[in-house]
């Protein structure tokens, strides 16, 4: 797997609608828009990167729509962004990862085949759980043989890559069940899967039924035991596990996962969605509305800007870099720094060493298996000796 070209750049689209709101949710997304509001939002997505004024040098690799539900949207407003994106760079794009979110239920064979021959060539589908018990809980709008029909529609419009994602550490989620929804996703033979924990978010429904002691959720132990049978049953049927969370056969990583990794650049668009740009980060506007009107009345879409530090972009580097199994890279460190990384956490290298949470293999610097079990421990650990130092 081959870093990407420091000038290698990727492309960020937030579309902000789902069908229902999912018990977990605390993404920038909206339910009860319309086809009409769909169609305004594309047009002020269409001149928010219109107004982009620097057209990077870089490559583009990667474009991604997230959500939301991005699949809600009809093709041919995905095939007007992909044309402005073309039209704007002067390059063609069956070379650049196109990657659409989808979510079972939304999508039906032919919508995919015109999803297809916009240009999207990877899709990601939202199954979570192979129990419909769990599915319900969450208010995920599918059920598990929704997400298999999905699939199998997907591969027949001819999408060759494609990723599912699942979530463990569900209220009441039993180690047969998760091991269940792993076999089951096996069977289909995804090109990537992501595997993630539940997380409690502040103001979302299942946060105010944990706060009521109405709900249950796998003690960490446990928890723990499903990330380690799922990475130990990925691994055996072939997977390559290359960050935490994510898992692909040989050759289908997820380039745009990667951009962010690497720290390499990445330009946004839509309602809430970050950017970050060779030591600068912004913001659009988070209101979806607000979003359209600040365009519609010759604004940019942008909230706010911030330059970070040296110190913050060291930080962020180590970091993201540690997410990666092959870790972060020492020669990239010294070619975006111009200084060794030794030399600027020298002393929390060695503790975290010695304390066997990373280890060094030729020029990268990676968590060790203890380390990935204890991985907020030492990113903890980094940030704050960065913050000191
Ligand atoms: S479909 Fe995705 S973005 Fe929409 S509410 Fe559910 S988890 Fe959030």
């Amino acid at each position: 797997m081959i870093d990407p070209k420091l000038s290698d750049w990727g492309l960020y689209i937030h579309i902000p609608f789902c069908q229902a709101r999912c018990t977990y949710c605390d993404f920038n997304t909206v339910t009860g828009m319309d086809e009409g509001d769909y169609r305004r939002y594309v047009e002020a997505l269409l001149l928010q990167w219109e107004r982009i004024t620097e057209v990077p040098n870089g490559q583009l690799i990667s474009i991604f729509f997230g959500g939301g539900t991005p699949s809600l949207l009809q093709p041919d407003l995905l095939a007007r962004l992909l044309q402005a994106i073309r039209g704007k760079l002067q390059i063609p794009l069956q070379h650049v990862e196109i990657t659409m979110e989808a979510n079972p239920g939304t999508v039906d064979a032919k919508r995919l085949r015109q999803y297809r021959q916009a240009g999207v060539n990877r899709l990601s589908l939202g199954v979570q759980a192979w129990q419909n018990h769990h599915l319900a809980r969450l208010n995920r709008i599918h059920s598990a043989a929704d997400a298999e029909e999905s699939f199998q529609k997907a591969r027949e419009a001819g999408f060759d890559n494609i990723n599912l994602d699942l979530i463990y550490g569900l209220p009441k989620q039993t180690l047969a069940e998760w091991q269940e929804s792993i076999e089951a996703v096996l069977t289909l033979r995804a090109d990537h899967l992501s595997l993630y924990q539940l997380q409690i978010e502040e103001g979302t429904p299942l946060a105010t039924q944990l706060k009521k002691g109405l709900l249950t959720l796998p003690p960490s132990d446990l928890s723990a035991d499903m990330a380690d049978w799922g990475r130990a049953k990925l691994v055996e049927r072939g997977y390559v596990p290359y960050e935490i969370s994510n898992y692909s056969l040989p050759g289908k990583h997820s380039r745009h996962n990667r951009l962010y990794w690497t720290m390499n650049p990445y330009l946004a668009l839509g309602a809430g969605a970050h950017a970050y740009w060779y030591g600068k980060r912004w913001w659009n506007i988070r209101g979806i509305r607000r979003y359209m009107e600040d365009l519609e009345a010759g604004g940019h879409g942008i909230a706010g800007m911030e330059t970070l530090s040296r110190h913050e972009e060291m930080q962020e580097y180590i970091w993201l870099g540690l997410r990666e199994e092959k870790g972060f890279s020492r020669v990239r460190f010294c070619e975006k720094f111009g200084i060794n990384p030794e030399s600027v956490v020298g002393p929390i290298f060695r503790r975290l060493h010695q304390q066997g949470l990373i280890e060094r293999r030729g020029n990268h610097v990676r968590l060790s298996a203890r380390g990935r079990d204890m991985a907020n421990y030492v990113f903890r650990e980094f940030v704050g000796f960065l913050q000191e130092a």
